[in-house]
């Protein structure tokens, strides 16, 4: 233990991967008009960094365990590139991975009729707009809620709480308006939002609240400019508020 910390070398690397780590965080914080691929892989470096230090102290210290001489220069060569291979495993691809898994476990497997129309509604847009056929996820939760993620493949996530509580006009505006996420790819710059508030302690300090809400805005108007009228957005958001609205003055 004590070995790691009074090496120079070692220590130095944890201190420059945890600086690069926090240097990537303020360019995402300040230079807010950077285009959207710039900022997912600042995003994605910023969290390769970030779990790096930690991951190179680990396998030093089971190094240390096994052979009680992995100071010499081989030895450490060997550890970063596994480190490096870790971190960017972990970083970039298992943990979004673990994190849809999270979701795609709670949907409901069965064809039932809502998924049917659902997936047909879906399937006639996505056509129009020649973009991929996204996987439809039917979550069993009471919450009503939808949202998409295009990591690998795109998916549209939507509860059954969704809906119940909706009518049928409403659940296509609000599928409108997932497509529309799809479309402008907002759906895997969301998604990354979410990830890295999940992984990165730094997150909750950032401000990713304007670039949202004008994403939201652009999946909106393309449901109304679909539907030619904002009547079922605007009645789907309504009520969804106010089954939030109830249900936080119950809990
Ligand atoms: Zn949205």
């Amino acid at each position: 233990m004590v070995s790691f910390f009074y090496d120079p070398f070692k220590m130095g690397l944890v201190i420059v991967s945890l600086l690069l780590s926090l240097g990537l965080f303020i360019v995402l914080k300040k230079y807010k008009q950077l285009s959207f691929k710039k900022k997912l892989g600042i995003m994605y470096a910023h969290m390769f960094t970030l779990i790096f230090p930690f991951v190179f102290f680990a396998l030093f210290q089971g190094c240390q365990a096994m052979f009680n001489n992995c100071s010499q220069l081989g030895k450490i060569l060997t550890m970063l590139g596994i480190t490096a291979l870790i971190s960017l495993v972990f970083g970039v691809f298992l943990g979004p991975l673990i994190y849809i898994k999270r979701f795609e476990k709670k949907s409901i497997k069965t064809d039932n009729a809502a998924k049917h129309w659902i997936h047909n509604f879906v399937k006639k847009h996505a056509i129009k707009l020649k973009i991929e056929n996204p996987q439809i996820q039917i979550l069993n939760e009471a919450k009503p809620q939808a949202f998409s993620i295009k990591y690998v493949k795109s998916q549209i996530f939507i509860t059954l709480g969704l809906i119940d509580l909706l009518n049928r006009k409403e659940i296509e505006a609000v599928l409108l308006h997932e497509l529309g996420h799809i479309k402008n790819r907002s759906s895997l710059y969301k998604f990354s939002v979410n990830l890295f508030k999940l992984v990165s302690p730094l997150a909750s300090f950032s401000t990713f609240h304007k670039e949202l809400s004008k994403e939201e805005h652009l999946a909106d108007a393309f449901a109304i400019h679909i539907q030619k009228t904002n009547k079922n957005i605007i009645s789907a958001k309504r009520k969804m508020n106010a089954f939030f609205k109830f249900s936080r003055s119950v809990s």
